[in-house]
C-alpha cells in the first residue's frame, strides 16, 4: 500500500489536461506529478493518497524527457500561470492537441481524424495584452505583488512575468518600488480600504497602455506624484484610472471607475477593425493569435453576402463585426450588458450598420428570434467554459442554420456538446485547435459543423 512520504520510482506516460503528468505504480495505482513530462523517470514523494489515485512531487529526476527545456522564469513551478515552461513549445503543442483529442473521442465518441492540425501562437512569451497583478502583505507584512499559486490566493511575488510585454513588466517595478515601503497602502482583510490589484492593459497595434489600480477607496497617499511620474516616464500611457472595488469579493474590478489621467479607454485594432478598451471590456487577451482563430472561424463560416449570421456569446461583438462585411445581416447576442454597449459603439466607430445586438441569456434569446421567425444561416456560438444548454442546442437545430462554428474554450465541453448536435440534424466536419495562451493548460477549438439531414 501506497502512504503519505513513500518515495518511489515512476516513468511519466501522459499528461492530464491540467499539465501534470501522469505515471502508474506496479500495483496499478495512477499518480498525478505537478512539473514532470511525458518520458520523465523520477524519484516521487507521495503527498496524497486517496482510493485509486495518489498525488505526488518530484524529489529528483532520474532521467529526463527528451521533451525538456531549462525553464527560464525563476517562479515557474509556483506559479498558477505556467504549467509548460519545463517543456518545449513543440511538446507542449502535442500534448494540447492531445487533449482535444482525447475529449472528441472519449467525451464526444467522435473520430480522431476530425481534429486538424493545432495552430501553434506566433509569440510564445510577451503575448498577454492584460494582466492582473495582486498587491497584499505576506506573513512578515511585507509588500508582495505577482501572481496567484495554483488554486489559492496565496500571491508568488514576481513583477517580471514572462508572458507580459515587457512594458508591463517596467511598470510593475516602477509600482513596486513605490508601494513596497508603504504596507499600510496595501488592502488588508481587515482593511478594504487598500490597493489590491495593479492591472495593465495594452494595445498592441496602436501601442497604447492603460494602467489601472484597484483599491478600496477613491484616492490613497502619493497618488498624483505616482500618476505624475508614470505617465512622465511612459509616453505609451494614454490612460489612467483608479477602480474602486471596497466589496468583499473575488471579483477584482469594483463597479466604479475614475480616470485620473488622459483617456477613459484605449484602442487597439484587431481584424482591421477599431475597438475601444475600457477596464471591464472583454477583449481577447493575445490579439495576434486571435486573428488566426477569427480567420478559422471565418474560414468555417463560408460567408458570400447574403447570410444572415447569428454571433451567440459575442462579448463587445468582434467576430461578428469582423464577418459583418461578408454577410447581410449580423445579430449579436451577449448577457452582459456593458459588452453590449460596447458591442453597439465598436459596430458605430467602424461604420457598420447590418449589425444589432441583444443583451440576454443565449438560450433565452434564440428561443425568442426563432419565434420570430428568424432563421440564420450561420451560427457562431462561443460559450464559456461550461459550454452550450441542451436546450440551446435544440433551437439552433430548429432554426436549422446550413452551419453552425462552435469556438469553445474547453475541450471537455465542446466534446459533450457535439455530440448532442450529432443525435440531431448536424455532423461534425472538422476541428482545428488553437493554441492561445503559450504555456498555460488552456486550448482553445473551432469547430465547423454542417446541416447534413434534411429538416423535418
Ligand atoms: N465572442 C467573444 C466573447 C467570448 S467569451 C470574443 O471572441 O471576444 C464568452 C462570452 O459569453 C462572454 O462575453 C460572457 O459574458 C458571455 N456569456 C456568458 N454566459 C452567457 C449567457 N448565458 N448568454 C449569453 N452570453 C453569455
Amino acid at each position: 500500500m501506497l502512504s503519505k512520504n513513500d518515495i518511489i520510482e515512476l516513468n511519466i506516460t501522459s499528461l492530464t489536461s491540467d499539465g501534470d503528468g501522469v505515471a502508474r505504480t506496479a500495483e496499478g495505482i495512477v499518480v498525478f506529478i505537478p512539473n514532470t513530462a511525458v518520458g520523465d523517470e523520477i524519484q516521487a514523494r507521495i503527498l496524497k493518497v486517496k482510493k485509486n489515485v495518489a498525488y505526488a512531487k518530484v524529489e529528483e529526476i532520474i532521467t529526463p524527457s527528451p521533451d525538456r527545456i531549462t525553464p527560464d522564469c525563476p517562479v515557474s513551478k509556483q506559479c498558477g500561470g505556467c504549467v509548460y515552461r519545463h517543456i518545449s513549445y513543440d511538446a507542449e503543442l502535442t500534448a494540447k492537441r492531445q487533449k482535444v483529442v482525447d475529449c472528441i473521442t472519449r467525451i464526444g465518441k467522435l473520430d480522431e481524424s476530425l481534429v486538424g492540425n493545432i495552430i501553434p501562437s506566433e509569440n510564445i512569451d510577451g503575448y498577454r495584452n492584460k494582466a492582473m497583478i495582486p498587491i497584499g502583505l505576506d506573513k512578515n507584512g511585507e509588500v508582495t505583488m505577482g501572481f496567484y499559486a495554483r488554486h489559492s490566493h496565496r500571491i508568488v511575488p514576481c513583477i517580471d512575468c514572462k508572458l507580459s510585454p515587457e512594458i508591463f513588466n517596467e511598470i510593475a517595478a516602477d509600482f513596486y518600488d513605490f508601494i513596497k515601503d508603504r504596507p499600510e497602502l496595501v488592502d488588508t482583510d481587515r482593511n478594504r480600504q487598500g490597493i489590491r490589484h495593479l492591472y495593465l492593459r495594452y494595445a498592441e497595434k496602436t501601442g497604447d497602455v492603460m494602467v489601472c489600480i484597484v483599491a478600496g477607496k477613491r484616492s490613497f497617499d502619493g497618488d498624483t506624484a505616482l500618476y505624475n511620474s508614470l505617465k512622465e516616464k511612459y509616453n505609451q500611457i494614454k490612460s489612467i484610472i483608479l477602480n474602486v472595488n471596497p466589496d468583499d469579493t473575488n471579483v477584482v474590478l469594483g463597479k466604479k471607475s475614475y480616470t485620473v489621467y488622459g483617456e477613459d479607454c484605449i484602442e487597439d485594432i484587431l481584424c482591421g477593425l477599431r475597438f475601444d478598451i475600457a477596464p471591464r471590456s472583454f477583449y481577447q487577451v493575445n490579439r495576434t493569435q486571435a486573428e488566426r482563430l477569427y480567420g478559422v472561424a471565418r474560414d468555417y463560416a463560408d460567408l458570400s453576402g447574403s447570410e444572415v449570421l447569428l454571433d451567440l456569446y459575442c462579448g463587445a461583438g468582434t467576430i461578428g463585426l469582423s464577418m459583418a462585411k461578408d454577410c447581410k445581416e449580423i445579430i449579436g447576442v451577449e448577457i452582459i450588458p456593458e459588452a453590449i454597449e460596447n458591442a453597439n459603439a465598436n459596430a458605430e466607430r467602424n461604420g457598420i450598420t447590418n449589425a444589432r445586438f441583444i443583451c440576454a441569456d443565449a438560450s433565452e434569446a434564440a428561443a425568442k428570434l426563432r419565434g420570430e421567425g428568424i432563421t440564420p444561416n450561420v451560427v457562431i456560438v462561443d460559450p464559456p467554459r461550461k459550454g452550450l444548454t441542451p436546450e440551446l442546442i435544440e433551437t439552433i437545430n430548429k432554426m436549422h442554420p446550413d452551419r453552425v462554428v462552435y469556438v469553445s474554450c474547453d475541450p471537455a465541453t465542446l466534446a459533450r456538446d457535439l455530440s448532442q448536435f450529432e443525435t440531431l440534424h448536424y455532423s461534425v466536419k472538422e476541428i482545428t485547435p488553437v493554441d492561445m495562451f503559450p504555456r498555460t493548460a488552456h486550448i482553445e477549438s473551432v469547430c465547423l459543423m454542417s446541416r447534413v439531414k434534411p429538416h423535418r
